[in-house]
């Protein structure tokens, strides 16, 4: 019985892992790989640990550097479109910096990555479904930074804290975001670009800020069934994680050292959240993190869950690669 629950629960909870290719400069240094994608057509991916010791991972999906963004998105389609049957969806890129978490969900203008390709497929979903069913959507940019939730969207930058509140109902929302209205893919563009704009604002180093930072779109769905007039809500989310990798101790401070010990609470207090919905925990740590606060209503119940496990190919990256595959197989 127990058995079933969890395998029913983890029907909902997918992992997915993506390795990038060796940078030029890893190749030109003559770096060696230490996975191996012999068996990544089953889902098993191997990581060489040293001498002749190999250990096995396995995933839902395994992406080697060949495989592209349009590989990716097959696979994720299916799930980003059951938003519009009602469902509540977040997808995540976990990763240690420069392992391509922004590459696959933002992508490079030419080729680009699950948020854009998201939002096209659900416009195109929406046109084929109009006889049945009419469709409003809208989006909210967010960034959680230090336990602060950030809205990217909101044309006075400082405006006010903002906090999580529940409904009567029991829904979470955060009151005074920005939800833009979204018709089509060029609305779309525009909101991400002023989104991504807010986000150099205030940081030096953009890069350095959004490896340091959890960035968040949040598709918000209102559907209207026009045989019976029923109205229905969905969400979906799209977050790039902050960076996984471990500071050493003797090198953070200050500023630094907090925004790491907030880093590792909120991706631990992910992990936990997740793994408390695999085996059917009675108590659920939403509350740990503004994070896993903030999605509380689209984790568990029936709500669905891809994560797309990023990882570097370079044996200089063994020991962040390891961390993050043991996070993975801890939430699978
Ligand atoms: P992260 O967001 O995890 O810090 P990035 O997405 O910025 O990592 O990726 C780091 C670098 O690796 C970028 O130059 C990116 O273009 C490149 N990269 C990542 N994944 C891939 C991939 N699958 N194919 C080609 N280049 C990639
Ligand atoms: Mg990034």
């Amino acid at each position: 019985q127990l058995y079933n629950q969890i395998q029913e629960t983890k029907g909902n909870i997918r992992v997915f892992c993506r390795c990038r290719p060796l940078s030029r400069e890893e190749s030109s240094n003559g770096c060696a790989t230490v996975v191996d994608f012999d068996a990544a057509k089953d889902g098993d991916l191997g990581v060489l640990t040293g001498g002749s010791n190999k250990r096995t991972f396995k995933f839902d999906r395994v992406y080697t550097p060949k495989d592209g963004q349009v590989d990716v998105f097959a696979d994720a389609s299916p799930l980003v479109v059951s938003v519009l049957d009602g469902y509540n969806v977040c997808i995540f890129a976990y990763g240690q910096t420069g392992t391509g978490k922004t590459f696959t969900m933002e992508g490079p203008e030419h080729n680009r990555g699950v948020n854009y390709r998201t939002l096209e497929q659900l416009f195109s979903v929406a046109r084929e479904r109009s006889d049945a069913f009419t469709y409003n959507l809208s989006v909210s940019v967010l960034e959680v930074y230090n336990e602060q939730i950030r809205d990217l969207l909101a044309t006075s930058p400082a405006s006010k804290k903002l906090e999580i509140k529940q409904t009567s109902e029991g829904s979470h929302h955060v009151p005074g975001i920005v939800e833009a209205k979204v018709d089509n893919i060029n609305d779309v563009w525009s909101v991400l670009q002023a989104g991504s704009n807010a986000r150099a604002v205030g940081s030096n180093n953009v890069n350095e800020h959004s490896s340091r930072s959890h960035c968040i779109l949040c598709i918000m769905v209102k559907t209207k069934n026009l045989m019976n007039g029923e109205c229905t809500k969905s969400k979906l989310w799209l977050v790039d994680l902050a960076g996984s990798e471990r500071l050493a101790k003797t090198d953070a401070q200050g500023e630094r050292l907090k925004e790491a010990q907030n880093i590792n609470k909120s991706l631990s207090a992910l992990g936990d959240v997740i793994y408390a919905l695999a085996t059917k925990s009675s108590h659920i740590p939403y509350r740990n993190s503004k994070l896993t606060h903030l999605l509380q209503d689209s984790l568990g119940g029936d709500s669905k869950t891809l994560m797309f496990v990023q990882i570097s190919p370079s044996e200089h990256d063994l020991s962040e690669t390891l961390s993050s595959l043991n996070f993975a197989t801890r939430v699978r």
